[in-house]
């Protein structure tokens, strides 16, 4: 029952979820006798004799052998799974990582002249792709307010070919209203792609919201282990064919042996969520009652923004989240320095505890994040990744910063 959160009760689907992650892409034909996929480590497909090279060309099946770059069962195993478990999905492309998923989406969708609508929110790099190539294309972005909904609809334009969403934001985890946005998108024909990183279709079943396309960072909850890169774009039927042809062009393919470790890090993803949910929650919650802190951004939190459409639309909340710290810059430093359970590190989604000390307004536009100092709710961000570590150990960690703080 780890999906019992703030009174919100386990949807019927989570026990289908479960076995689906554990279950999806296990095809006695891609395992043999075996429980998992070998490793296919292969460029050339040899074919029987030259008719069967010839029908190879002809077919453009996802799942029959043709050539390395479009990939072997072990590939074909994780993206069968990752459609299973999005309702509504017609395939899975896989990338080297999850910017390479996002630009390959854009790419794919936009074209010279087009306008991008993106979450002001949105991950950095998305941002950055966005003011780079896609400005050099031609292609113009609008970031929009995530919680003000009434203006991201307003809006949408004649141009308006794609909208990047991502809820919750990164670094501030305010939870945008995603199925109204997507609503409106599609009465109006517009593309829409959300970054499902921090909830992947366990929590937020992306496409049954209204979603186009739902683009996961697989490195993070996929993976779990912080030992692989990996991205992934998950569509309906409508996008389907222009994703993978682009994909394609790009010559996008995703290691058998990052496919096969990638796979191996799925089959534990729910019991993983389900205890990255419990503990953060839990120092979530602790945090909120420290001297030392302002304000905790939580989805399941109240003092969230969005807390309201996450409970609406949400099955869970993952590990996850920041905190504003009562602190300059340099008593900040000194409470991340004296951690020694959380490593300071980029990503998240691995079993292990991470802090970052973080400037949301660096990556702000159309929105202002308050700087440290600022204003008299101002403090400084940092985001904590909420590991399988003993949660106790973890608060006594924290509490050690604490006192310790300058
Ligand atoms: C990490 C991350 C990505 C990018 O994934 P990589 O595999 O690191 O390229 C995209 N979106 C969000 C929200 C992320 O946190």
């Amino acid at each position: 029952m780890a999906h019992e959160v703030d009174g919100k009760k386990t949807d019927q689907n989570a026990p289908n979820m479960a076995t689906k992650i554990t279950h999806g892409g296990r095809r006695p034909e891609w395992t043999g006798a075996v429980v998992n996929p070998p490793v296919w480590r292969a460029s050339t497909h040899l074919y029987e004799n030259v008719a069967a090279q010839k029908s190879g060309v002809k077919s453009d099946s996802d799942t029959k052998f043709f050539y390395g770059r479009r990939g072997s069962p072990t590939q074909w195993a994780l993206s069968d799974a990752l459609t299973d478990m999005e309702a509504g999905a017609h395939g899975t492309l896989l990338f080297p990582s999850g910017v390479a998923a996002i630009s390959c989406a854009l790419m794919a969708l936009l074209n010279p002249g087009d306008v991008l609508m993106m979450s002001d929110n949105a991950y950095d790099p998305s941002r950055a792709f966005a003011n780079g190539t896609l400005k050099r294309m031609g292609i113009e972005t609008r970031f929009y307010k995530p919680m003000d909904t009434q203006d991201v609809i307003a809006q949408m334009c004649g141009k308006t070919r794609v909208i990047l969403l991502e809820s919750p934001g990164s670094l501030t985890f305010e939870v945008q209203d995603v199925p109204a946005i997507c609503a409106a998108a599609k009465e109006r024909g517009i593309a829409t792609i959300l970054d499902n990183s921090w909830a992947t279709s366990y929590f937020f079943p992306a496409i049954e919201k209204g979603v186009d396309i739902s683009m996961l960072a697989g490195t993070k909850y996929i993976v779990g282990h912080s030992d692989v890169m990996m991205g992934s774009l998950t569509s309906t039927e409508k996008y389907w064919k222009k994703l993978r042809q682009t994909a394609r062009e790009f010559g996008q393919i995703f290691s058998p042996d990052d496919a096969y470790l990638a796979l191996r890090g799925l089959r534990t993803m729910a019991v993983r969520l389900d205890q990255h949910e419990k503990s953060a929650l839990k120092i979530a919650t602790w945090l909120e009652q420290q001297s030392r802190v302002i304000k905790v951004l939580h989805p399941a939190l109240a003092s969230c923004p969005g807390h309201e459409i996450w409970q609406r639309d949400f099955k869970g909340s993952s590990g996850l989240f920041s905190f504003i710290l009562d602190g300059n810059e340099e008593q900040a430093e000194a409470f991340v320095d004296a951690l020694s359970l959380f490593g300071i590190g980029y990503s998240w989604g691995g079993f292990e505890s991470l802090a970052l000390l973080t400037h949301p307004e660096k990556h702000r536009s159309a929105t202002h994040w308050p700087k440290n100092g600022e204003a008299e709710q101002s403090g400084a961000v940092i985001r904590l990744h909420i590991g399988l570590e003993d949660i106790d150990d973890l608060i006594a960690d924290l509490a050690n910063a604490f006192k310790n703080m300058p």
